[in-house]
């Protein structure tokens, strides 16, 4: 009920939730006292959270941010959100969202902008702004979110919350409305990195229903989370930290890693020569699976149909045309001619190529370092509007995240510091299936 109220009361001014499920959230509470009161609670008992708006909810309105599935309550439950059904866990309701996960500011969203708690006038980040700001501004305790290029990392680094992106198969896509299904992957958001090690132990694990899901066993994330960091190698990849950072996010980052240091780790230099590439290659790969995937909202079986439809064809694109927004038919256009014939080989499949290049700088950098660090994002969170009419501007935003998407490995934003008031997140990555190492470095520093 407590969260319940600051929701009604706080969020009229933040826009962080699309849905809010009352009902069902005290239903749930009441159903977590029984299971508090038979010793069948976990960590996660009766703890109010809330989920991105592109996991689908039985019976619950999901919109995945778009006028397209402005009616579209899922009849089955995706495998995250059940998960945290059965670990006994409250869903406050639904958050906001950049439609179909498409955004760096959470400006795209059918349902309204999302306000960053920390300056109304400025974004949350995108494409899991409302998760970050609910969280921010404690509407919840916890909240999932999904990363594709950065949409857990660079909100959570907005917003001053700890947010993790797990190895590529870690988390279930099962019910998880597709983006670019070779680079989707959710993962939790919450105030500290020990909230995400509670919220790790209920999502991850190998899933029937995800045919990319990974077999590698789910792992136990708070065992570890004290061990001291004597020893750790820490790499500084130095494109990182070159032309477009700004000066002042650079010197936030250059201090916590001296925090490092008095923790007993050694810091060494490392390159990812190939980090410029990333932006074009995840902007190539990243609308053709898209433009694939929302492919199947066609006005017949889910979601918007347009009204009076003249025959089929009328059907199909008048209601694309009044579903989706000027961002996403963008990039449907933009995957779509870098799929057709005579331009894969050109777009796609060079994209792909360097999409491997850069996968091995990972490889090659972590055979010297345990894990890598740097910034989040170039900036701290900017004004609203003021990159809305520049989209390279926004697709910079991505340079310190989307590779990392690209190679599949792990990565959190960890808070370390403000510039003029607004919270800068500190990037950890780590090697594949090394979430539970993340998880303990960024705990030793908080
Ligand atoms: N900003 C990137 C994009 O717009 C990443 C979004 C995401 O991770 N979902 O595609």
């Amino acid at each position: 009920r407590l969260f319940l109220d600051r929701i009604k009361t706080i969020d009229p001014q933040l826009n962080s939730f699309i849905t809010v499920s009352d009902e069902l959230a005290l239903q749930q509470a009441k159903a977590a006292d029984t299971l508090l009161a038979n010793g069948n609670a976990t960590s996660l008992t009766g703890i109010p959270i809330a989920h991105k708006d592109l996991f689908c909810t039985q019976g619950t309105l999901t919109t995945c941010g778009s006028n397209i599935l402005n009616n579209f309550i899922p009849p089955y439950e995706s495998t995250v959100t059940s998960r945290f059904q059965q670990a006994g866990a409250v869903m406050l309701g639904k958050t906001n969202m950049d439609e179909f996960a498409m955004g760096s500011s959470n400006e795209n969203s059918f349902y309204g902008a999302v306000k960053n708690p920390w300056d109304l006038n400025k974004v949350p980040g995108g494409s899991s702004g409302g998760s970050a700001a609910a969280v921010s501004a404690g509407l919840a305790v916890a909240a999932t979110g999904t990363d594709t290029g950065g949409s857990i990392r660079q909100p959570a680094s907005f917003c001053g919350i700890t947010g993790l992106k797990p190895t590529y198969g870690r988390v279930s896509r099962f019910g998880m409305i597709a983006y670019a299904s070779s680079l989707d992957q959710g993962g939790p958001m919450a105030k500290s990195a020990e909230d995400c090690a509670h919220l790790m132990q209920a999502m991850g694990g190998f899933d029937d229903k995800d045919s990319t899901s990974s077999e590698t066993p789910n792992d136990d994330y708070l065992t570890n989370l004290n061990a001291p960091l004597t020893g750790l190698t820490i790499g500084l990849p130095k494109e990182y930290f070159g032309e477009g950072l700004d000066s002042k996010v650079a010197d936030t980052i250059n201090t916590a890693v001296k925090e490092f240091e008095k923790l007993g780790a050694t810091i060494k230099d490392v390159s990812l020569p190939n980090l410029q590439l990333s932006i074009p290659a995840y902007y190539v790969i990243a609308p053709s699976e898209a433009s694939s995937n929302l492919s199947r909202f066609d006005g017949v079986r889910f979601g918007h149909r347009c009204e009076n439809p003249k025959d089929l064809m009328d059907m199909y694109t008048r209601s694309r045309a009044e579903g989706f927004g000027r961002e996403v038919q963008k990039r449907i256009m933009v995957g779509t001619y870098a799929l057709s014939e005579g331009y894969y080989d050109a777009y796609y499949l060079k994209a792909q190529k360097i999409r491997r290049l850069i996968k091995e700088d990972f490889v090659n950098a972590l055979k010297e370092v345990d894990v890598i660090m740097g910034p989040v994002a170039p900036t701290t969170a900017f004004g609203l509007g003021s990159k809305t009419s520049d989209p390279v501007a926004m697709y910079l935003e991505d340079i310190y995240t989307l590779s990392v998407n690209l190679a599949g490995i792990p990565a959190m934003s960890v808070p370390a510091g403000f510039v003029d008031g607004m919270p800068v997140g500190l990037q950890i990555m780590g090697d594949y299936f090394a979430e539970a190492k993340l998880l303990n470095i960024a705990h030793q520093y908080q």
